[in-house]
């Protein structure tokens, strides 16, 4: 018998036919003697839904009452699923967030889950029950409901794993398995069999939304392995796990990416000591992640380009907040929203020379021009006009021999 973690995506959940189908995942699992939590995403669509209904009434709706709305989308699969189970014959049974409860800690719709109560739900497992949990959510000390983030149902299972110390967590969602890149894009995107922590911490950190940055950074400080697979095939999955087992011999395991950044220069700014502290200091303070940081100095030397990298939806209170700072001077300020950031991530990559010049050589190739660079040990990241995304993920994905 094993303890085992199961969570189904928005696409798994997606149709009452999906819910049906999924009972009988976990009804097999269930009827081979294993103890099962099942973790559900809401259907797919919904979250969005739900955020559109909100912005009609306001662009500014209140976080509070957003995070009541959006806890709302998984609350109803846990039901309808639980539902499904019993009609099938399996004693199930859902929980909502604040009945365990689910304790989180941290502002309104990017909490983080500290901790539970698991004596019911265990009490529930050992009489032979499923517990059907609702993704995504939780309860903050004061009692308030809270989210933790989009696509926080993977944090979510990954949680239950490491509080309920199951043998397995597996998640069941619309591809099989963690690819080369995202294989709805680029058709001839390999699976992965075996992937690291680290590996796959960039590659979702990067824009891999298969699985959610913070789930595989809490399964990688407990060691609590991972395998993604599908929902709707029988195939095998991916597995994530400890990097000691992993295959050196490719220097490039995935290509990822994000659309949704944007570009920033000022120019003309003054070359003195704590200059960027001033520029930056005001954006962390206001929750504004800045990404890449590119510093040229003048012929001048007096003055310096200062070029970085935001979130697009950060773009315009970045501006404002830039505008009104009055510790700062600087000529000019440029903008773009339309870039892209394109990343090669690959634990292989720290013992191949080369892999640096060969991403920049293909890129020009292609005639597509750099406008910022960044490095970590195991991963190579540039931002590029967006128009040039697909065709760069070709490009790196056929160079780096993942075809
Ligand atoms: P779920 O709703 O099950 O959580 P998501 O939509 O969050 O599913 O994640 C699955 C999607 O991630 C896939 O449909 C795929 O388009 C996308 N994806 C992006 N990069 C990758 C990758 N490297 N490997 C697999 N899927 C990827
Ligand atoms: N329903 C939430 C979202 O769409 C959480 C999840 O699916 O994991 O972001
Ligand atoms: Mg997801």
């Amino acid at each position: 018998m094993a303890k085992k973690v199961l969570k189904f995506g928005g696409t798994s959940v997606g149709t009452i036919d999906r819910i049906l189908h999924v009972a009988k995942i976990i009804k097999k699992e269930h009827d081979s003697g294993n103890q099962v939590i099942a973790i559900v995403s809401a259907m797919s669509g919904k979250t969005n839904e739900l955020l559109k209904q909100s912005k009609t009434i306001s662009k500014d709706f209140n976080k509070r009452e957003l995070d009541v709305l959006l806890a709302s989308g998984e609350q109803v699969t846990s039901s309808l699923l639980s539902g499904a189970l019993i009609e099938i014959g399996v004693n199930s049974k859902s929980w909502l967030n604040w009945q365990i409860p689910i304790l989180t800690e941290g502002e309104n719709l990017n909490a983080r889950i500290i901790n539970m109560n698991i004596s019911k739900i265990n009490n529930f497992l050992s009489e032979g029950g499923v517990a059907i949990i609702p993704g995504f959510q939780g309860v903050s000390k004061n009692g308030e409901v809270t989210t933790i983030g989009r696509g926080g149902s993977d944090a979510t299972a990954v949680a239950f794993a490491k509080i309920f110390d199951a043998d397995k967590c597996e998640i069941y969602t619309d591809v099989d398995g963690v690819y080369s890149t995202d294989p709805n894009k680029i058709p001839v995107a390999k699976k992965i069999d075996k992937i690291s922590y680290e590996e796959m911490l960039e590659l979702s950190s990067l824009g891999a939304k298969v699985m959610q940055p913070s789930a595989v950074q809490t399964a990688m400080m407990y060691n609590i392995p991972l395998e993604v697979k599908s929902t709707f095939t029988d195939r095998q999955g991916t597995k994530i796990f400890d990097q000691e087992s992993i295959d050196y011999t490719k220097s490039v395991t995935g290509v990822a990416y994000s659309k949704d950044d944007a570009k920033i220069t000022l120019r003309g700014v003054q070359d003195k000591p704590g200059v960027a502290a001033n520029i930056f200091e005001p954006l962390s303070k206001n929750q504004i992640n800045v990404d890449m940081v590119i510093q040229n100095i003048s012929s001048d030397q007096k003055t310096t380009d200062i070029t970085f990298t935001i979130k697009r939806d950060d773009l315009l209170k970045t501006i404002e907040m830039l505008k009104k700072n009055k510790s700062i001077q600087y000529e000019s300020m440029s903008q773009n929203a339309k870039v892209s950031k394109i990343s090669i991530v690959g634990a292989g990559m720290v013992s191949t020379p080369g892999v640096t010049y060969r991403m920049f050589r293909s890129l020009a190739e292609e005639k597509i021009n750099i406008l910022a660079i960044s490095t970590s040990e195991i991963k190579l990241s540039v931002i590029i006009n967006e128009d040039d995304t697909l065709k760069a993920i070709k490009k790196l994905h056929t160079v780096f021999e993942l075809d």
